[in-house]
């Protein structure tokens, strides 16, 4: 999975990439620039989320998703169908 570093300005491979669901619905992959360590994400389009289950908070101690917006209202079945 591709995402462009910030720091590099440049179009990198995306370490460590995970897939978490955006609050608009959207799918993200989240990873790290293999070159210098920055954090990366990017939304995914229809096409590329398909098939790429957001990986949802199996994190072990801290599983504080401290980003952007603050509706984290319990857990929202996708909608299939
Ligand atoms: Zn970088």
């Amino acid at each position: 999975m591709q995402g462009y570093c910030v720091k590099c300005k440049a179009t990198r491979e995306m370490k460590d990439v995970t897939y978490t669901q955006a609050s608009n619905g959207r799918t993200m992959a989240k990873g790290t620039c293999p070159v210098c360590g920055t954090k990366m994400n990017k939304f995914l389009s229809k096409d590329e989320a398909a098939g790429k289950t957001p990986t949802k908070a199996a994190a072990p101690a801290k599983a504080t998703p401290a980003k952007s917006g603050g509706s984290s209202s319990g857990t929202k079945a996708p909608k299939k169908k």
